[in-house]
């Protein structure tokens, strides 16, 4: 089952309570205790069996809201539906895209020659996807990255590379979301 999205609405202003800082810790601890409780009787009454998913061979199923690394979107031919306009790229606030734009047939298109993302320095935060005016670029849900070295952290337009169809749950989602 897919985990649910909470949005959490923030007010501008701060009322007494948050401002005095200390009332809202023993608010913070109530929730913490309050699912404690919910968890235990739940195990007591047999309804809750498990609390810990056996990570990587047990997985949970993301909400379609989770946001993985993001990937580029191929078109059917395998080449990026990207048209290399760099509003990604500015958006970013890690500075972590670099493109280089090509030329293709058609004297008005244009294609990236260079796509990388220097994933050591990417923090999801998904800018790039909102910035993006033609769906090219998306949050995944792989979030798979460990390594010892930084080199294989730079990913090149070829590790990019994803079908749209393999991205349906991420674009349905981000259509609903930017109201596209
Ligand atoms: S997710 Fe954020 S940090 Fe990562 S490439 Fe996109 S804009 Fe940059
Ligand atoms: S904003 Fe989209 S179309 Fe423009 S360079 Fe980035 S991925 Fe390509």
């Amino acid at each position: 089952m897919p985990g649910k999205v909470v949005r959490v609405r923030r007010r501008e202003r701060l009322g007494w309570a948050e401002r005095l800082y200390l009332p809202m810790i023993f608010v913070g601890l109530g929730v913490t205790a309050r699912v404690f409780f919910r968890n235990l009787w739940g195990y007591i009454i047999g309804k809750k069996k498990t609390f810990v998913v056996q990570y990587p061979e047990e997985r949970l199923d993301y909400a379609d809201a989770f946001r993985g690394h993001p990937v580029l979107v191929a078109l059917e031919d395998g080449k990026p539906k990207c048209v290399a306009c760099g509003l990604c790229e500015f958006a970013c606030p890690t500075d972590c895209i670099t493109i280089i734009p090509g030329e293709t047939h058609d004297p008005i298109e244009r294609i990236p020659e260079v796509f990388d993302i220097d994933m050591s320095r990417c923090m999801f935060c998904g800018l790039c996807e909102e910035a993006c005016p033609e769906e090219a670029i998306v949050m995944s849900r792989d979030v798979e990255l460990a390594t010892y070295e930084r080199g294989p952290m730079l990913f090149h337009m070829k590790d990019l590379l994803r079908d749209e169809d393999t991205l349906g749950r991420r674009i349905g989602f981000i259509r609903q979301d930017y109201d596209r």
